[in-house]
């Protein structure tokens, strides 16, 4: 956008609730980097399941989290592991069973916050997360806390499963959205939680197109301010 603020917007929320696509969306309408930190996390999940990191060893966490590389492609967004694209291996029910308690540790969470920390500093940044309303950016220009309802979450990381061609049960999807939400709002350290500041946006009854213009209401109203 010419000649206005780069503002830093922080978006969070439980899993599958339409995080990812509404910050997408906005970082791309307002060239912004897009910065998925959920993608981090499943990242760091994946290196260790293929090592084998025992979780309750702290001197294996440590140097686990030391040997691994987190990033982006620049533009496209994928994941890039240690310099290798894994875009569609972080999104299975593999990873996705065993993200959240990696993400509870702190040694995991440190590592993680100095890089979302580092390439938000700048502003001009759309994150989307748990904790980045509350912890990465406490004085974040826009927080949205995004809600939908348990049924419309498990229907639509379903068909993204399938769409991927991966198959999943109803039941297994669920129980997975459900376990993530209690971990990840339970745990220690920065727990998932809607910061007091933040708006709250249901998208269980909106389209895509009137989700993502709500978000951009959003910030059209910072302008005005
Ligand atoms: O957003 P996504 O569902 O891909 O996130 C995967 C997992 O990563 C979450 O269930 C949570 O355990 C963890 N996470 C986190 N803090 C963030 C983003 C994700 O703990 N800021």
């Amino acid at each position: 956008m010419r000649n206005t603020p780069r503002y830093t917007i922080a978006i969070d929320g439980y899993s599958a609730c339409g995080k990812s696509t509404l910050a997408r969306a906005m970082a791309r309408r307002l060239g912004y980097r897009y910065v998925d930190t959920g993608a981090m996390y499943r990242m760091v999940t994946l290196q260790f399941l293929r090592d084998g990191v025992d979780i309750e060893d702290d001197g294996a966490v440590a140097g686990a989290v030391e040997s691994l590389e987190v990033d982006f492609t620049p533009g496209t967004n994928r994941a890039l592991l240690c310099g290798e694209d894994v875009e569609e291996e972080i999104r299975g029910l593999a990873v996705s069973n065993f993200v959240s308690p990696v993400a509870a540790l702190p040694r995991v969470r440190a590592a993680m916050r100095t890089l979302q920390r580092q390439w938000g500093a700048d502003g001009g940044v759309v994150m989307d997360g748990r904790d980045i309303g509350t912890v990465i950016f406490p004085n974040a220009d826009l927080k949205i806390f995004v809600t939908a309802d348990l049924e419309t979450r498990v229907d639509r990381r379903l068909a993204e499963l399938t769409s991927a061609g991966r198959s999943a049960t109803r039941e297994a999807v669920k129980q997975n959205l459900l376990e993530r939400d209690h971990i990840d709002s339970t745990r220690d350290d920065s727990p998932l939680r809607q910061a007091e500041d933040a708006v709250e946006l249901d998208n269980s009854e909106l389209s895509l197109e009137a989700f993502i213009d709500e978000g951009m209401r959003l910030v059209a109203e910072l302008e005005e301010k």
